[in-house]
């Protein structure tokens, strides 16, 4: 163990089978504050990767905040929970935790940085450029720089709720191995819009995916559970940490999937949830007028497993309800029935009638 190096950052060195807080600069607020975002490194007394987890770049975003907290704390962070906490002394490799990326729009409960930029479309952004493009920048140098592989956690959006899904790049073999360790049932294929953090890190040489789930505001323990065991198993498959990976009998490989829509405005009453089975005809929600009295009814265009649902109840003609992926009844429930497969059987699902339109 003692001659395994430290791990040096922002000019901290972190000794081997540790935990630190480090920080990333970013200058002063408008109070003169210093601005930093946290960062906290695990270096592990073995040889190994360096594993990046990101979270909060969409400030409202926290379910993957809670999923860093775990990883750093374990059980004694919040009772009732699995004993997450990485062992410092038997981890390989290292671990670069950034739990809140937008730590300002964290503040605000808030997607954008204070300036409304999104973040997530300025990779790998710009030293002297606008404030958002300098947080980019800084954590592009400093810490997808310096990783083999990246995991960034995201939820949907305010408006919106997912079933915990991983988003890889199915064209890009180290994203998908990483897709398929983490160990969701739903895999969506995704190359990540230009400049997202994602698509940025993998074309630059770290491999990188991307976690939905939950909604935004929200600790949901069940989505937080959902990214802790994935980042877990990645660990477990990089070879981290001993681990036995825990994955679904089946997982569903996603090029194409379909969002059924309002066909009218009104209040919107959904009748599933995320992870429901729904045949195609189906009523899966109603839509009601301002007292109340139904005026029309949603029908699920296609046979499937819904993934995302639209959480406000707030609709006009056109807005997307629900995001249905393709699959059998039985399929899913056989995916639902069995874990701890060793090898999931695989289906490939291609949605020919979707267009790009999430
Ligand atoms: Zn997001």
């Amino acid at each position: 163990m003692a001659d395994r190096n430290s791990f040096h950052f922002q000019g901290t060195e972190i000794a081997p089978g540790t935990g630190v807080e480090v920080s990333l600069e970013l200058g002063d607020g408008p109070a003169g504050n210093s601005r930093d975002i946290p960062v906290y490194i695990i270096h592990g007394t073995k040889p190994g990767p360096v594993l990046a987890l990101t979270a909060g770049i969409h400030g409202d975003e926290l379910n993957g905040v809670s999923v860093i907290h775990h990883l750093i704390h374990g059980d004694d962070h919040i009772a009732g929970t699995d004993d997450d906490r990485i062992p410092r002394d038997e981890l390989a490799g290292t671990i670069i935790c950034v739990p809140v990326v937008n730590i300002e729009g964290m503040l605000l409960e808030q997607r954008g940085a204070p300036d409304n930029r999104d973040i997530n479309r300025l990779f790998p952004g710009k030293k002297r450029g606008n404030q958002s493009q300098r947080i980019a920048h800084v954590l592009f140098q400093s810490v997808v720089k310096r990783a083999d592989f990246l995991i960034d956690l995201h939820s949907a959006p305010h408006s919106r709720t997912n079933l915990p899904h991983i988003r890889a790049n199915f064209d890009r073999e180290e994203c998908m191995e990483l897709a398929r360790a983490f160990g969701t049932h739903i895999i969506l294929h995704s190359s990540g819009p230009k400049g997202s953090l994602r698509r940025t890190a993998t074309k630059e040489g770290t491999p990188t995916i991307l976690l939905e789930a939950g909604t935004a505001h929200r600790f949901e323990m069940e989505a937080v559970h959902s990214g802790i065991e994935g980042v877990l198993n990645v660990m477990g498959h990089l070879g981290m940490i001993e681990r036995r990976n825990r994955l679904p009998a089946v997982r569903l490989l996603v090029r194409r999937s379909k969002w059924a829509r309002a066909e009218a405005g009104g209040l919107l009453y959904s009748l599933f949830n995320v992870g429901d089975h729904v045949k195609k005809g189906q009523e899966i929600a109603l839509v009601t007028d301002p007292l109340g009295e139904q005026t029309h009814s949603i029908e699920s265009p296609r046979t499937g497993v819904i993934v995302g649902l639209a959480l406000n109840p707030l609709v006009r003609a056109g807005d997307p309800v629900a995001n249905i992926v393709l699959c059998s009844a039985n399929k899913w429930k056989q995916a639902q029935s069995e874990f701890n497969a060793d090898d999931p059987e695989e289906e490939s699902v291609d949605d020919e009638e979707a267009v790009d339109d999430s």
